[in-house]
C-alpha cells in the first residue's frame, strides 16, 4: 500500500493513501467530542472528510479553540433548522449563523413561543439518534442552485448576492441548506443541546422588509459545558445593570431622552468616586483637565473629518443661520485648546484631559442600558509630544491603566493594532510609531496580542480589554498615535533649533465610556461595590422606638467623616430591617438597643451576613476610613470579596 506523509499540528503522521483529515484525527487519538471539532489543510478551513495528499499540513481546533466553536454552532444551527422544519414544515429558514454564544437561526412563516423550546430540543434529539452523514454539494452556476432551493424565495435572494461560485450545500438526512461550510465530520459530537430565546429579527437587518423569528440556541460537545453555561447565564441575569440599577436607585431611562440616562442621587455617588480617583491618578501622572464647548460650528467638523464620514452619528442645530453639531467626540476641542497657544519643545510631553460629554446617534434598536447609550462621558486625554518621546509616554498609560483596573479587581489583556492597508503618513512616520507602542509593550513585560493590519488609517493603537467577574472581555481601554489631526489643526511646537515642528499626538481613554463603565462594574461587583465606592455604605437600624435618638446621633457623627450614612428608624422588625439593608447591599449594618445606648457602642452585621455582635465606634471608624481611603476590595469584617476576587 502506498503510504503518505501528513504534518499534523507540526508532527509528521503517516497513513495510507486517500486518508482524509478525519482518519489523521483518529490516528493521533483526537476522538473525543470535543477534540478535532475544525481543521485547516494547508491553512485553509476544511471539511474532515476532504481527501489529503501527501505533503499536506493540517492543523486540528478543539471546540474550545474560537475556529473548533464556529464549525461547532454552525453545524449544530443546522441541526436546529432541521428539527424545526420537521415540526413545521411550511417555515422557511433564511440564514443561521454562529455567535459569540451559540447560534441563532431566523425563519420566516414561524410563529413560536417559549412553551415549543422542549419540542425542539427532543426533536434533535431524535435527528441526533439517526446518526445522519453529512454531505457537501457544490452547484457550479447560480442557475442550478436557484433551481434547488426555488421553494425558499429567501435562499434564493442569498444566491443572487452571491459572487463566486461554486456555491456550496449541506446534506444531513432529509434536510438541505445552502451553506459555505465546512461543517462537523459527525452530529456525534453534539452531546448537549438548549434552546435559549427567541426574538424577532429583520430579514436582511431592513426595517422595511419582513419580520422574522429568530431563534437562538447553544449546543456543547458534554453536558457538564451546557450546565455552566446555564449557570453563567443565570448569574449574569441576576448582575443585569438594567435590573440592579433600579433596584439599588442608581439610575433610570425615560422615554422622553432615550438612550441618555438619568444618574440618581446614589449612582452620582459612584460616578464622583470613580472621577474623583481618576483625576488623582491623572494629577500625580502630570495631566492637566480642560472642558471645551459640547456644541461646536460646522466648519470645525469638516475640518476634522467628522462631517464627511461621522455625520450620520451627529446631532445638528441651527443657530443664527449657522450650522453646528453636538460633539461626538472631545478631540477637536482639544486640538484647538493646543493651537491657542505657542508651544515649545520644553513644554512637551502635554498631556491633556478631558471628561468630555458626548452624543452619538445609536439606532434605537441597538440601545442597551448603560452599555449603548446615545449620551456618554469620556475620559480623554491627549498626549502631545516628541517623536523620540512616544516609549515613555505609553509606558506612563500602561502604569495608569494598570493601576486604575487593578483597583478594581480586574485583569486585562493587550493588543496591538498595526498598518492597515488603507493608511495615511509617511513609512518612516508609521516605523516610529509602531515601534513606539511595540517597545514600550515590551518593556511592560506583559504578554499582548498584535493584530496586523488591524490599527486605524491614522496610525496605530493599543486596545485594552478587562475581564470581568463572570469571565467576560470588554474593551475599554484604547491608546491610539494619529498622524492625522496634527495635520489637520496645523499643530506645531517651537524645537531647540527654533524650527517650527509638528508634534506627535495620541489619544487616550481607559475608562473609555464612564457609563458603560459604571455598567461593567455594577454587573462585575453584583452590586455589592467595594466600600470606598459603594452609595451605601452603612445603615444604622434602630431596635424601637427609644433607641431612635442614639440612631441619629451616631450617624451624624459617622457622617462627618465624610460616609454615606442611612438611618432605618421605621416600625419595621429588626429582621426585616436586616433584609432591606441587605437589598440594598449596604457593607455594614450597625444595629442598636438597649445595650449599644447604655455602651455607646453598636451591633455589627455585614452584607453577606456576618454577625460581629457588640462593637466600639471608634475601632469601627478607624477601620473603615482605612478600607475607604485605600480603595480595598477586602472588607476587614466580611470574606466575600476574597472569593469574588478569585
Ligand atoms: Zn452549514
Ligand atoms: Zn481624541
Amino acid at each position: 500500500m502506498v503510504h503518505m506523509n501528513i504534518l499534523v499540528n507540526n508532527t509528521t503522521v503517516e497513513l495510507p493513501e486517500g486518508s482524509t483529515a478525519r482518519d489523521a484525527a483518529e490516528k493521533i487519538h483526537l476522538t473525543a467530542p470535543d477534540q478535532a471539532v475544525a481543521v485547516t489543510i494547508n491553512g485553509n478551513m476544511r471539511d474532515q472528510w476532504t481527501p489529503l495528499n501527501d505533503g499536506d499540513e493540517v492543523a486540528f481546533f478543539n471546540f474550545d479553540d474560537p475556529a473548533g466553536k464556529e464549525v461547532f454552532w454552525h453545524t449544530s444551527a443546522h441541526l436546529l433548522a432541521q428539527a424545526i422544519m420537521r415540526l413545521w414544515p411550511d417555515a422557511k429558514p433564511t440564514i443561521g449563523p454562529p455567535i459569540e454564544n451559540g447560534f441563532y437561526y431566523d425563519f420566516a412563516n414561524l410563529e413560536l413561543s417559549d412553551l415549543d423550546f422542549d419540542r425542539i430540543e427532543k426533536e434533535v434529539e431524535t435527528v441526533l439518534k439517526e446518526n445522519l452523514k453529512t454531505q457537501r454539494f457544490e452547484f457550479t452556476s447560480k442557475d442550478e442552485a436557484r433551481d434547488a432551493f426555488k421553494q425558499n424565495p429567501y435562499k434564493c435572494e442569498l444566491i443572487d448576492g452571491f459572487e463566486e461560485t461554486p456555491i456550496s450545500a449541506y446534506r444531513q438526512g432529509e434536510f438541505f441548506d445552502l451553506c459555505r461550510g465546512p461543517h462537523l465530520s459527525s452530529l456525534n459530537k453534539i452531546k448537549a443541546f438548549k434552546v435559549l430565546k427567541t426574538s424577532g429579527a429583520y430579514w436582511r437587518g431592513d426595517s422595511d422588509r419582513e419580520m422574522l423569528t429568530r431563534v437562538y440556541a447553544i449546543s456543547f460537545p458534554d453536558k457538564k459545558r451546557l450546565k455552566e453555561y446555564l449557570h453563567f447565564l443565570e448569574e449574569a441575569k441576576k448582575r443585569d445593570h438594567k435590573v440592579l440599577g433600579t433596584a439599588l436607585d442608581l439610575y433610570s431611562f425615560r422615554e422622553e431622552a432615550p438612550g441618555m440616562p438619568f444618574i440618581h442621587p446614589r449612582g452620582l455617588t459612584i460616578w464622583n468616586r470613580l472621577l474623583d480617583f481618576l483625576r488623582s491618578l491623572q494629577t500625580d501622572a502630570g495631566y492637566t483637565e480642560i472642558k471645551t464647548p459640547t456644541m461646536m460650528s460646522k466648519e470645525l467638523w469638516e475640518r476634522s473629518g467628522h462631517w464627511e464620514h461621522y455625520r450620520e452619528n451627529m446631532y445638528l442645530s441651527q443657530v443664527e443661520d449657522r450650522e453646528y453639531a453636538i460633539k461626538p467626540m472631545n478631540c477637536p476641542g482639544c486640538m484647538l485648546y493646543y493651537s491657542s497657544s505657542i508651544h515649545s519643545y520644553r513644554e512637551l510631553p502635554m498631556r491633556v484631559a478631558e471628561i468630555g460629554h458626548v452624543h452619538r446617534f445609536e439606532a434605537s434598536g441597538a440601545l442597551n442600558g448603560l452599555f449603548r447609550v446615545r449620551s456618554f462621558h469620556q475620559d480623554d486625554a491627549h498626549h502631545f509630544m516628541l517623536p523620540t518621546q512616544i516609549r515613555e509616554e505609553i509606558n506612563n498609560i500602561l502604569l495608569l491603566a494598570d493601576k486604575i483596573y487593578m483597583t478594581f479587581g480586574l485583569p486585562y489583556k493587550l493588543e496591538l493594532s498595526t498598518r492597515p492597508e488603507k493608511s495615511i503618513g509617511s513609512d518612516k512616520d508609521w516605523e516610529i510609531a509602531t515601534n513606539g507602542l511595540k517597545d514600550a509593550l515590551d518593556d511592560w513585560g506583559h504578554s499582548y496580542r498584535v493584530n496586523e493590519g488591524d490599527g486605524a488609517f491614522y496610525g496605530p493603537k493599543i486596545d485594552i480589554h478587562i475581564r470581568d467577574a463572570l469571565g467576560r472581555f470588554w474593551q475599554c481601554g484604547t491608546v491610539q498615535l494619529d498622524m492625522s489631526l496634527p495635520e489637520k489643526f496645523e499643530l506645531e511646537y517651537v524645537d531647540s533649533d527654533a524650527q517650527h515642528k509638528r508634534p506627535v499626538m495620541l489619544h487616550r481613554a481607559l475608562f473609555g465610556s464612564i457609563e458603560r463603565f459604571f455598567g461593567i462594574l455594577v454587573e462585575h461587583f453584583s452590586g455589592k461595590f467595594p466600600f470606598w465606592l459603594s452609595p451605601y455604605q452603612i445603615r444604622i437600624l434602630s431596635v424601637a422606638d427609644r433607641h431612635a435618638e442614639y440612631a441619629h446621633e451616631l450617624a451624624k457623627r459617622l457622617r462627618r467623616e465624610n460616609l454615606v450614612v442611612d438611618v432605618d428608624d421605621s416600625n419595621e422588625s429588626v429582621g426585616k430591617k436586616v433584609r432591606t439593608a441587605q437589598l440594598l447591599k449596604t457593607n455594614y449594618m450597625l444595629t442598636i438597643g438597649d445595650k449599644e445606648v447604655e455602651n455607646s457602642t453598636a451591633a455589627l452585621r455585614t452584607r453577606d451576613n456576618i454577625v460581629h455582635g457588640e462593637i466600639d465606634i471608634s475601632d469601627f471608624l478607624a477601620k473603615v476610613i482605612e478600607e475607604r481611603n485605600s480603595r480595598s476590595l477586602m472588607s476587614p469584617y466580611s470574606t466575600e470579596a476574597k472569593e469574588k476576587v478569585t
